[in-house]
């Protein structure tokens, strides 16, 4: 039977449901709100980030601050895309306190609310948006200046790419590695084309 239109839709809007009032780690005790992913459910490219931030958590939605407006940059003048083709997430849902990292016990503690969005959406290429993102997906340690670039299978999907590039936070703090993250992005655009 054919899949409607909506289906993945609902299945999002059920699972940020189950997450909104989440109490599964301390972050909840500092949120305003669960920020959900944002986007097209049925695109092939998911963005996966660390964690909302003031301004994501204010509004309610991931990547709405500058990194978001770098992100939603390289999406359209690289990828040729628009903000909206694209599904954008976060490993943790939650603000963590002052920003900093979330915790490797508050990424545990909500990576099944990503999993499931990644089964939802089966994506061809999952692109994660620094090391902590890297990190909650692949769960495994590493270097974001190591690995950048760098294809590796998703571990609970081994058909669904996992590229790794920095987070265009890092980038707004470091101009110089832009051309790095729009080399990365043609390199992500390449593999969104591959069979
Ligand atoms: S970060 Fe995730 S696990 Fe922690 S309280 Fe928020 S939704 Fe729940």
């Amino acid at each position: 039977m054919e899949e409607k239109k909506e289906d993945k839709f609902i299945l999002l809007k059920n699972l940020y449901e189950e997450w909104k009032d989440c109490t599964r780690c301390d972050l909840h005790k500092s949120r305003t709100r669960v920020v959900p992913g944002d986007g097209n459910p049925y695109s092939l490219l998911v963005f996966v980030g660390e964690a909302p931030g003031e301004e994501e958590d204010r509004q309610g939605k991931p990547f709405v601050g500058r990194a978001g407006q770098l992100l939603n940059r390289l999406i359209e003048e690289v990828l040729g895309m628009k903000r909206e083709d694209v599904y954008i997430t976060n490993v943790c849902k939650c603000r963590p306190p002052q920003n900093r990292k979330p915790t490797p016990i508050e990424m545990r503690a909500c990576f099944p609310y990503l999993k499931k969005e990644i089964e939802i959406i089966q994506p061809k290429v999952i692109c994660c948006l620094g090391a902590t993102a890297g990190e909650g997906i692949l769960g495994k340690s590493l270097r974001i200046t190591k690995v950048r670039g760098q294809v590796f299978p998703y571990p609970y999907n081994p058909r669904i790419k996992v590229f790794l590039t920095y987070h265009p936070a890092y980038v707004l703090r470091n101009p110089k590695e832009e051309t790095t993250i729009i080399k990365d992005f043609e390199k992500l655009k390449e593999l969104l084309t591959q069979e």
